[in-house]
């Protein structure tokens, strides 16, 4: 059985044949938002795709998706609103479509393929410019009433310092985002210094760097213990530039969270850091669009 995966980003778009949970083919096209679906269409062809083949396909998409519907309720990012993707995309290729939120995509992806494989219950967290996630319960990602379950960044009152781009004061994200890290850093150490290039000093315990990570993660080790003790998941991951640091970066995490929650929970949730790295919305899309099949 083949499936694609499609990961609609803002610059480009990634797309991934998968055969048996791999991805046996892999490619890149540039995000024209006029022509996006005719451009995805002629790439299969340009890479010899033959849709005969294909079981399914499943696209994850940034953005609020109606994933029952198949309709992008908003996507700031694509310049889509109420866009009927799912009919748009099936009338053109005579193929059942699945669409899911990039995030959502994301969590399933490291669920299934990643570091996730062998757990039937995970939270993810994803770390770039935002703090986002996805929730899986046996095998089921949770969408929640509206849609917005794993939409882990915000709310709460996790910090006291900094405003968050949502409006709100409280959330983690502008704290454990890979922004927010920056932010630390350069508070701490009174430079500007991209988290690619401390890692060196974090990984050599420099104290000023160590400090600054610190001081981002807290926020997000009480939400973690909030979640081991309100989902009780076989594992927590965290995926997103940042976690590239590896395991020592987790191992912090880790230790912060130790401080917030009980021993005995503590010790029985692994914090991970996500394997499949930049094609964990290819992964996901395709899981998404075989679980829809
Ligand atoms: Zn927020």
């Amino acid at each position: 059985m083949k499936i694609i995966g499609i990961d609609i980003g803002g610059s480009s778009i990634k797309i991934g044949l998968i055969k048996n949970k791999r991805i046996i083919k892999k490619y890149y096209i540039p995000t024209n938002k006029k022509t996006l679906l005719d451009d995805i269409i002629k790439s299969f062809d340009d890479n010899k795709i033959n849709l005969k083949n294909i079981n399914s396909i499943g696209c994850a998409i940034p953005g609020f998706i109606n994933h029952k519907k198949g309709i992008i309720t908003l996507s700031g990012n694509l310049d889509w609103k109420n866009f009927n993707f799912k009919k748009k995309f099936e009338d053109k290729i005579k193929k059942k479509i699945s669409i899911i939120n990039d995030a959502n995509a994301a969590a399933y992806g490291e669920y299934w393929a990643g570091a996730g494989e062998k757990y039937n219950s995970i939270v993810f967290y994803t770390i770039g410019t935002g703090v986002g996630g996805g929730i899986i319960i046996n095998d089921k990602l949770i969408f929640g009433s509206n849609g917005y379950a794993g939409e882990l960044g915000h709310g709460g009152n996790f910090q006291n310092e900094r405003k968050c781009s949502c409006g709100l004061n409280n959330c983690l994200e502008p704290f454990a985002s890979a922004v927010g890290i920056e932010k630390s850093i350069k508070e701490i150490t009174k430079k500007n210094q991209k988290i690619i290039n401390v890692v060196d000093k974090f990984l050599k315990n420099d104290k000023l760097i160590l400090k600054a990570f610190r001081k981002s993660l807290k926020p997000l080790a009480t939400h973690i213990s909030i979640m081991e003790t309100a989902i009780n998941p076989d594992a927590i991951i965290i995926g997103g530039g940042p976690s590239n640091i590896g395991k020592p970066f987790a191992k912090l995490i880790n230790s912060l969270v130790k401080e917030k929650q009980l021993d005995f929970i503590h010790k029985k949730t692994p914090i991970l850091i996500a394997k499949t790295k930049n094609d964990a919305g290819i992964l996901g899309a395709a899981y998404w669009a075989l679980k829809n099949n």
